[in-house]
């Protein structure tokens, strides 16, 4: 099983995946996750990725679909995936498409978690209370949600064109946005 979560910052992909990986035994694969452990591990690509991050513009296609493509030449794919933060673009639901027919892989389906703003933006002032990530201050927060809006809700369409799009109301309790994507499965 492949599958592609999409949602906007704050709306919960990064908690539904590490959910949805266990019960489907798959694996979780974020890259913002990947070029965070680049940007600690000192890597060049880290020291690259990094001042882009902090100021909650993306990462340019060609570095992160790197990343990506390493991570999926690894052995424990094998069973499936789900991607979360890619692709958060056209460009990169296109370059995604030529690589999994390089891999002679498909996506199974597409989730998009619906929530409201307001709700967006009191998760991640939550979140940046708690754990402190560098993007998570309110004016890049609303940078993030602004690039959000331009460039990867486009992507939702693109899947919904394909016939694999689901949306998924991820406002309520997170067993509840689970089942929720479990049904859709
Ligand atoms: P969120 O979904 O809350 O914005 P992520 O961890 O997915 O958090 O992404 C954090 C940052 O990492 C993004 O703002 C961007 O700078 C970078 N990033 C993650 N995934 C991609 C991607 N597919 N393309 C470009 N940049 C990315």
């Amino acid at each position: 099983m492949r599958l592609v979560l999409l949602g906007p910052p704050g709306s919960g992909k990064g908690t539904q995946a590490a959910l949805l990986k266990d019960r489907l035994n798959i694996v979780h694969i974020s890259t913002g996750d990947l070029l965070r452990a680049a940007v600690a591990a000192g890597t060049e690509l880290g020291k690259i990725a990094k001042a882009t991050m902090d100021a909650g513009e993306l990462v340019s296609d060609e570095l992160v679909l790197q990343l990506l493509e390493d991570r999926l030449n690894e052995p424990d794919v094998a069973n499936g995936y789900i991607l979360d933060g890619y692709p958060r673009n056209l460009a990169q639901a296109q370059a995604l498409d030529e690589l999994l027919a390089r891999l002679n892989q498909n996506i199974d389906h597409a989730l998009a978690l619906i929530v409201d703003e307001e709700q967006i933006v009191a998760r991640l002032a939550q979140r940046a209370a708690e754990q402190g990530r560098s993007d998570d201050s309110e004016s890049v927060v609303r940078h993030r949600l602004h690039v959000y809006a331009e460039q990867t809700a486009p992507v939702v369409n693109y899947y919904e064109d394909k016939g694999i799009l689901t949306a998924i109301d991820g406002m309520g309790s997170i067993d509840e946005i689970n089942q929720r994507l479990c049904d859709a499965i």
